[in-house]
């Protein structure tokens, strides 16, 4: 028989499904793949429901159900005075996920160049390689993840067709500032790039810190494409409703793409995220106050039992240096042994690197309810104990 195609054939499985399945097996608490442990609101539920019983059950429109279209370009407005067009500037995608590979083929010819940062979300890479485009990577390093700059203006030349650029961070937790946005969003228009912005975290954000999209930077409104997803907006995961924002010229293009892709989504979900997005601002506060509350639960607990824990700004990630705990092994190991040994499953970050990656650092996700969050501290806080004891045993 003749061979696959080598580059799926050569693609593992994702970190996040193989972080899942060994939680199931050991019946681990699954810190590891970021969903929350509780349902959205009410009010969109019950908008989807009802909406799936009112007769609009056939193909909606490619681009999208015009409620929800009409809603993200009004949340554009409402957020971040982004004027607009409903109709030509908006396309509705299955998730972020369709979105990002929506949005690389509507740009990307085979041979073009795409900034990438690292720590990277694991789908750009093989999208990027499958179009026959070529990832030019920089790497941001833990504890400190800084942006380094004369790097990234190295890694755009004359073949940079786009940046794919993740703000509010996973698995960093960083949100970009001001100056760091502004020092891409010139990198970006002297090379006359376009711009990918993955922005799901957009109202995860903490401490003040506040999501800028790049697309309101000047220049940056006629060449960029923002993805937003309501499987983090409204905690709702498995809904798998994601939305371009674009300057009409671009947005027709991830249009067709998206037309070879997925053509639509489930019509209900759509209507009922359109009633998401127009929630008051107490909805989108509350959010974020009460994942940065559970953040602080985990980051405390954490720290408690002497791992050092990074700052996170925004996402519903932690990432932690575990050196101290004395673990010998690496990233991949330590996830694998508190998953099989203490009941608690984390992410390896070397997963977000391609070449050379650190080693010894996790992301736990806090996006959990307190009990979760305090019984997998308990856990972990009964195993290193236990180990330190029988290491102690064995030294005596
Ligand atoms: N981008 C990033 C950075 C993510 O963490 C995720 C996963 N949640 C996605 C995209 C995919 O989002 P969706 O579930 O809407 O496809
Ligand atoms: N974005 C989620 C995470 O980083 C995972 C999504 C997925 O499993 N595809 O954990």
């Amino acid at each position: 028989m003749k061979s696959v195609n080598s580059l799926l054939a050569a693609t593992g499985t994702t970190i996040f499904t193989v972080m899942s399945a060994l939680a199931v097996q050991h019946d681990s608490i699954n810190l590891g793949q970021g969903f929350p442990d509780t349902d959205g609101p009410a009010d969109i539920l019950q908008a989807a429901a009802d909406a799936l019983m009112d007769g609009r059950n056939q193909y909606p429109p490619m681009p999208g159900v015009p409620e929800l279209r009409r809603a993200v370009a009004a949340h554009n407005a409402r957020f971040y005075g982004l004027e607009v067009d409903a109709m030509s500037e908006v396309v509705v995608t299955s998730g972020a996920t369709e979105a990002i590979t929506a949005c690389l083929m509507a740009v990307l010819d085979p041979g073009d160049e795409v900034v990438v940062i690292e720590p990277v979300y694991d789908t750009y890479l093989p999208v990027i390689r499958m179009i026959g485009a070529v990832p030019r990577i920089v790497r941001l390093s833990p504890p400190a993840w800084e942006l380094p700059r004369a790097e990234l203006a190295a890694a755009f030349g004359p073949k940079t067709k786009a940046i794919l650029l993740n703000t509010p961070m996973n698995p960093t937790g960083k949100v970009f500032t001001a100056a760091e946005l502004a020092f891409v969003a010139d990198l970006v228009t002297r090379h006359d790039a376009f711009a990918i912005c993955d922005e799901v975290y957009e109202h995860l954000t903490f401490d003040g810190w506040r999501h800028i999209p790049l697309m309101t930077l000047p220049g940056l409104r006629e060449r960029t494409m923002r993805i937003g997803s309501a499987g983090k907006t409204f905690s709702l995961t498995g809904w798998k409703i994601g939305y371009v924002t674009a300057p009409a010229a671009l947005a027709s293009v991830v249009a067709k793409a998206h037309q070879n892709l997925t053509f639509t989504s489930a019509p209900n979900l759509q209507r009922a995220v359109a009633v998401g997005l127009a929630k008051d601002e107490a909805y989108f506060r509350g959010l974020s106050s009460d994942l940065a509350a559970r953040r602080d639960q985990l980051a405390a607990g954490l720290a408690g039992l002497g791992l050092t824990v990074l700052p996170s700004r925004g996402t519903y990630f932690l990432t932690v240096d575990f050196t101290s705990t004395g673990f010998i092994g690496d990233d991949v190991a330590f996830c694998r042994h508190i998953t099989e040994q203490a009941g608690v499953t984390a992410i390896p970050v070397s997963a977000f690197y391609e070449n050379d990656p650190p080693s010894h650092y996790a992301r736990f996700a806090f996006c959990k309810r307190e009990a979760v969050l305090d019984e997998a501290i308990a856990r972990l806080a009964r195993h290193f104990a236990e180990r330190r004891d029988a290491k102690l045993t064995a030294a005596g």
